[in-house]
């Protein structure tokens, strides 16, 4: 069965407001097993309203249609399209959490969900009226999973499992890159529940066989700092930070984890070259020769924390986060990231492009993949030496 999602508003076309509707809408469709081909973008204009869903009836069974439901002059959905459908039935849905009501008119051919403009309306109407409707009007057994990849690019990997977009047409493979991680979600459709499940199953086993390590979830619910609290706690660890540029972001993320205290040793911001070497014991020589964002300096933050708080897994960063300061052997954005874990240390060079929140961003991402990434490494080192 075919989708399409229509979004109403001239404040739409203009740019003025991003359209999250159509991505949450085309997101529902793909979870809920619909092929959605199109989308389209309308103004507040009962004539292009009616052109264009008049195409959309053409080619789609279901067609979605957002904004222009309230009482404003401007909101001409409701009424435009009823005219359209006057022998159709209609289902009214409720608005939690606004004024307006959406409705779902359905004629022997097609089915026309008009819900609100408003996000915070939108989503919750969808998730508790029309996902039960559309499940009920599909036979099929929809089944999904999300695995979480941290370290590296969304390149790379839509790269490597290009194969597995065709490897079966009741399996649809989506990226979705967040700031310095990329979640594939894999949902399939089958007749039923078991089949549906073994169709996932599959293409997780081969996804986890492709980029193994740096799978840190298979979990919708657990985020990257989780899995690092997880990691330290099954491997009984404790961790200090030590962060420059980021200034505590580190810290806090990892703090967000319920139950961190059981492996948070202590954060410390150093943000200038003297706390740097006060707090850390980073050597003047080395701040001097190398200035204070070097591979040298962030491996003495790493160390020095280490000494310090007698921590098992040191983490240091230090960069330029920009928007001055830049030089040419030094640009905005160039990052170390240290990490030691059990007297061995790593460094590790980034360069993140974007604003000043955004390079902090990646860098707290990148230092908790390489978190992860040393703490396993050292594991599996500690047990292919015994073992040999
Ligand atoms: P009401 O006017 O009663 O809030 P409505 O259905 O008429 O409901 P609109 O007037 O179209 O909704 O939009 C309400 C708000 O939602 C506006 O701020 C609008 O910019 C925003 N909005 C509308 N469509 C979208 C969209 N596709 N994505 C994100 N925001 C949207
Ligand atoms: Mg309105």
């Amino acid at each position: 069965m075919t989708a399409e999602i229509i979004s109403v508003g001239s404040e739409l076309l203009t740019g003025t407001v991003v359209n999250t509707n159509a991505a949450f809408l085309a997101e529902q469709c793909v979870t809920s097993g619909f092929d959605c081909f199109y989308q389209t973008v309308v103004g507040d204009d009962k004539k292009r309203l009616e052109e264009t869903v008049k195409t959309a009836e053409k080619r789609s069974d279901i067609i979605f249609v957002s904004g222009g439901l309230g009482q404003a002059e401007d909101d001409i959905t409701m009424q435009t399209i009823k005219d359209m459908y006057p022998d159709a039935s209609v289902v009214e849905l409720e608005n939690h959490n606004g004024s307006a009501n959406g409705c779902i008119l359905e004629n022997q051919k097609k089915t026309v969900i008009l819900l609100p403009g408003s996000p915070k309306e939108l989503e919750p109407m969808f998730k508790e009226q029309v996902s039960v409707y559309l499940q009920e009007k599909t036979d099929m057994v929809i089944r999904s999973r999300t695995i979480k990849i941290c370290g590296l690019d969304e390149k790379t990997i839509n790269d490597s499992i290009k194969d597995l977009f065709d490897y079966n047409e009741n399996v649809v493979l989506a990226t979705y890159a967040k700031c310095g991680e990329v979640h594939i979600r894999v949902t399939a459709k089958a007749a039923t529940e078991k089949e549906a499940l073994k169709l996932t199953k599959y293409v997780v086993k081969e996804l986890k066989h492709r980029f193994n390590q740096s799978i840190y979830t298979t979990h919708e619910e657990t985020s990257l700092e989780q899995s690092c609290v997880d990691l330290l706690l099954a491997n009984d660890l404790r961790i200090s930070t030590m962060e420059s540029c980021t200034g505590g972001m580190l810290a806090a993320r990892l703090i967000n984890v319920p139950g961190v205290s059981e492996v948070f040793k202590a954060g410390y911001v150093t943000y200038s070259n003297k706390a740097k070497r006060k707090v850390l014991g980073v050597k003047q020589s080395t701040l001097k020769k190398y200035s204070a964002v070097s591979e040298e300096v962030a491996r003495e933050m790493a160390q020095g924390i280490s000494l310090l708080t007698k921590a098992d897994v040191t983490v240091s960063v230090t960069g330029l986060a920009g928007p001055d300061g830049g030089t040419k052997e030094k640009p905005v954005g160039l990052v170390y990231i240290g990490c030691n874990v059990k007297g061995k240390t790593v460094v590790e060079e980034y360069h993140f492009s974007g604003d000043r929140t955004h390079v902090r961003e990646e860098a707290v991402v990148a230092a908790l993949a390489l978190l992860r990434k040393c703490v396993l490494e050292y594991f599996s080192e500690v047990t292919f030496g015994k073992k040999g």
